[in-house]
């Protein structure tokens, strides 16, 4: 067993509920399938949006989500499954509010994922300068412009990675979208 899959047996889907209304049950299969660990044993593509993030708010699962998508950049999983994890990290980081159910318990989810991803913040650092795509250094990059609370380091991984990383995070157009007022 790796670790993406480790991570996902570990956490309890079942008692989360989901966006979509149901059990979080479902998001096990799906993060195996985009992983490429699932029965068609290779990567391939499933949207979590409306049952973990959408742009206006998290579901309950999110934390658990970005856990996976952290152990997924740790673990050794093809470059479209990578860049699919990337995805889904920013769009839950990138969350704003939080589901009714979630925040009658007191938790404010965007909150918790954004603490989670900072835990990552070298396995992001380290997708940035190994530049492995273009497309994975720039998400990487933006990634942190929301969780890096080290503004300097930052800067002067801009700087470095300047020669490889999409025009908005070298100018630093997509710090004013992304940056997260707290
Ligand atoms: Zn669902
Ligand atoms: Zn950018």
């Amino acid at each position: 067993m790796r670790l993406i899959e480790m991570e996902i047996t570990r956490q309890d889907w079942k008692s989360m509920l989901c966006g979509c209304g149901g059990s979080a049950e479902h998001l096990a299969r799906d993060l195996l399938q985009l992983a490429g660990k699932g029965p068609l044993q290779r990567p391939s593509h499933v949207s979590l949006e409306e049952h973990v993030w959408s742009p206006v708010i998290l579901w309950e699962p999110a934390p658990a989500v970005t856990s996976v998508a952290l152990a997924a950049l740790a673990d050794d999983v093809a470059p479209t499954a990578r860049e699919w994890f990337l995805d889904l990290l920013q769009c839950v980081v990138a969350g704003e509010g939080t589901d009714w159910e979630s925040a009658g318990r007191g938790l404010d989810l965007p909150e918790l994922c954004r603490g989670l991803a900072v835990q990552g913040l070298w396995l992001l650092y380290e997708e940035v300068m190994s530049n492995r795509s273009p497309g994975a250094a720039g998400t990487a990059f933006e990634i942190l412009g929301v969780v890096e609370p080290d503004r300097a380091r930052l800067q002067r991984v801009r700087e470095i990675a300047a020669d490889w990383l999409p025009v908005c995070c070298r100018t630093g157009l997509c710090d004013d979208n992304l940056r997260v007022d707290r």
